[in-house]
């Protein structure tokens, strides 16, 4: 019976005349919300560098956790020879009821040997399995489970003292910059007044430009964001690279406890803007440029893998007829050598037996 069919209850307080129009997707955003709440986020964070250059602190400062709290420091000779050595460190922080699975993947040991040739490779090579894993993942039978673990973006610290890249920065960042979204940092900044910090991300900037080190590019605002926003994604643009400091501890300034550090002619606030770019650096990267972050992961670095990957694979196939990687592999979409070869072999038989039986058959006809 018609009458008792329940219809859901529509929103009241909508015009007549919409509400004719009125289908439901517009809910769409809020199931998406609601599902990506629910199911919570995750990002993989690297960090790289000298040792000593503030890394872990600063870590502990964008996230208010204390990542390392067990973590051994090496004397000067166990490091000279040191290779470079990858730690994962992974902790859930929940605000506001949105779950964060953040992972930080430290590389202890990069820069800090006497011979640092190829130091990078420890490094790209972590990346690339994290890459790899996930195509695995991707193309096997367990697609609903995937672990995500590529690195979405390498902070790197760039020391205060020099003046500008050094060979290895150069090496690094070039290594690194097909694979991973690379954000340099000038580290421990209150080393330097205002007017050298200026000077610094001049040079380091042309040098960027100069030996054609892609560093992550943030996107170009829509025009129809509003001019707040406008502003402050000009002034981060401008900022880079980012002056960071790090602090472990609180300190009293002004009346209000903050992060910072205590020097006997004052005091560095880890979240003034004034004295760093400690702030535009969080913003960036958890308030304004996560998803973005993700997404150029994802569709650009994975993407170039997983392309040459298969590739690779296809080539390899066409060589030697024989596939070795245990990777599912795609048919191919063309046919190789061999099989042309075959079915031109099967087409001449056919055109030689059927003009067999013509002069057979013209054979039996003059008989
Ligand atoms: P990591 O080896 O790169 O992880 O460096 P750490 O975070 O362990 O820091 C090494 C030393 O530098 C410690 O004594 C820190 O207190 C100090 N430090 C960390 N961040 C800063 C900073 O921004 N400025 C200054 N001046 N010192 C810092």
């Amino acid at each position: 019976d018609l009458k008792d069919i329940k219809y859901p209850q529509r929103d009241t307080k909508q015009p007549e005349r919409d509400e004719k129009e009125y289908v439901g997707f517009a809910t769409l955003p809020n199931q998406v919300h609601r599902k990506s709440v629910k199911k919570g986020f995750d990002f993989t964070l690297m960090v790289a560098g000298e040792s000593g250059l503030g890394k872990s602190t600063l870590v502990n400062s964008l996230f208010l956790t204390d990542l390392h709290k067990d973590r051994k420091l090496l004397n000067a000779e166990e490091r000279i020879s040191q290779t470079v050595e990858i730690t994962k460190h992974t902790v859930d922080i929940e605000e506001k009821g949105v779950k964060l699975k953040l992972t930080i993947v430290d590389t202890p040991g990069f820069g800090d040997a006497v011979n640092n040739t190829e130091c990078w490779r420890p490094v790209t090579d972590y990346i690339n399995l994290q890459f790899e894993q996930y195509f695995r993942d991707e193309s096997g039978l367990n697609r609903k489970n995937i672990q995500d673990n590529r690195v979405h973006c390498c902070l790197y610290f760039i020391p205060p003292f020099g003046h500008g890249l050094r060979p290895v920065d150069i090496e690094f960042m070039k290594a690194l910059q097909d694979k991973v979204n690379v954000v340099p940092l000038i580290a421990k900044a209150d080393c330097l007044t205002p007017t050298e910090i200026k000077k610094l991300k001049e040079r380091l900037r042309e040098e960027i430009d100069k030996y054609g080190i892609k560093i992550y590019q943030f996107p170009d605002c829509d025009s129809d964001e509003d001019e707040e926003f406008k502003q402050q994604d000009k002034e981060l643009k401008e900022s880079t690279p980012f002056a960071v400091i790090g602090s472990n501890t609180v300190v009293e300034a002004r009346g209000q406890r903050v992060r910072g550090r205590l020097y006997p002619w004052g005091i560095v606030e880890v979240e003034n803007p004034s004295h760093c770019d400690f702030v535009k650096l969080r913003t960036m990267l958890i308030r304004t440029h996560m998803h973005d972050l993700k997404d150029i992961t994802s569709d650009g670095h994975y993407e170039n893998y997983r392309a040459q990957c298969i590739q690779t694979m296809t080539s390899k196939m066409n060589a030697d007829k024989r596939v070795e990687s245990p990777i599912p592999i795609l048919p191919l979409s063309t046919p190789d050598v061999e099989t042309e070869k075959l079915i031109k072999m099967k087409d001449e038989e056919i055109v030689n037996n059927a003009q067999q039986q013509v002069l057979h058959n013209q054979d039996a006809d003059v008989n």
